[in-house]
């Protein structure tokens, strides 16, 4: 199928792309790297008057590192995380998740920023921003604001954007010494959307983390069990039964099957992790 005609506007600087986007009357959308937006637009399952690109603009481009956090453009994609030309502060993890999503050729024009913007429940950079407790910069017609990312989403495919925002980047506080973690996902073949996605992390202070993604509408801590991995000797009895009642808090509407599923998948993460 074929999209619905739209206008096409490429402005110059986040400022205009800002004001295009929140044109009055008008139905825009941003494209950034056009991986998720194009089949929307030719399925006709998101239909716009305008489209205003932004893959262009410099600002949303920028990578840096400091001793604190790296930052990361929105419009870094993800093979160039794959590939190793951003820094990677977290040991490995951000190009060990990079390398998994899709196929290569989604991943040279897809970007974190229209990632997180979608906010698909099965996408990965979601769940690894949340591990890493990550903010994200938005800019709009208000001005310049900063969110976690894990407030940032708030349900399947809805986040805090509103019209005339665009994801600038994303700050990740980096590790005080080398981030150990674990990274497990299921997928129904190599480069499919995950029925599964398990983060566990643990920092130089001993304090552990876990996030499991596509499991329900958006990522979530899985507090009771990280309290869990991080109490001295605790068996897999009681590991298991943490985790079952993070499923019980946080993804109420799991079957018995996809229960095993994501609970031997968070295993996987942890192993890996230890
Ligand atoms: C076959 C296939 C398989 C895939 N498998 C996976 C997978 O396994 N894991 C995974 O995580 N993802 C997967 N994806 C999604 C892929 O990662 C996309 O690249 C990503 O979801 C969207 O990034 P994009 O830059 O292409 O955004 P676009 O398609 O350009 O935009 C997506 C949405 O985000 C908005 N947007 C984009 N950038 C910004 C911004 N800076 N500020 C505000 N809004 C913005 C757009 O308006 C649009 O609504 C897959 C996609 C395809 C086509």
């Amino acid at each position: 199928m074929k999209s619905a005609p739209f206008d096409y506007l490429r402005p110059k600087t986040v400022a205009e792309a800002s004001v295009a986007l929140g044109r009055r009357g008008a139905n825009t959308a941003a494209i950034a790297g056009g991986q998720s937006l194009m089949p929307m637009l030719g399925l006709r399952v998101a239909l716009i008057d305008l489209l205003v690109d932004i893959s262009r603009l410099d600002d949303l481009k920028l990578v840096t590192e400091t001793l604190d956090s790296l930052w990361l453009g929105a419009l870094t994609t993800h093979a160039a995380i794959e590939d190793g030309k951003v820094p990677d502060l977290f040991n490995g993890l951000l190009r060990r998740v990079a390398g998994q999503i899709s196929y290569r050729a989604v991943r040279n024009h897809g970007t974190i920023g229209g990632s997180v913007a979608l906010a698909d429940p099965s996408a990965d950079w979601p769940c690894c921003l949340i591990a890493l407790d990550a903010t994200v910069r938005i800019a709009g017609r208000g001005g310049v604001r900063v969110e976690r990312v894990a407030d940032f989403i708030h349900d399947s495919y809805s986040t805090t954007l509103t019209t005339g925002d665009i994801i600038v980047g994303f700050d990740i506080p980096a590790p005080k010494a080398p981030l150990r973690w674990g990274f497990a996902k299921v997928a129904r073949k190599s480069g499919a959307f995950a029925h599964s996605i398990a983060i566990a992390t643990q920092a130089k202070d001993g304090a552990i983390s876990v996030v499991l993604g596509a499991a329900g509408p958006r990522p979530r801590p899985m507090t009771a069990t990280a309290n869990q991995l991080t109490a001295p000797a605790s068996s897999e009895e009681q590991v298991r039964a943490a985790i079952t009642a993070d499923f019980d808090a946080h993804f109420a509407d799991l079957d018995a099957y996809q229960k095993r599923m994501h609970t031997a998948n968070i295993l996987r993460a942890v192993r890996e992790m230890r």
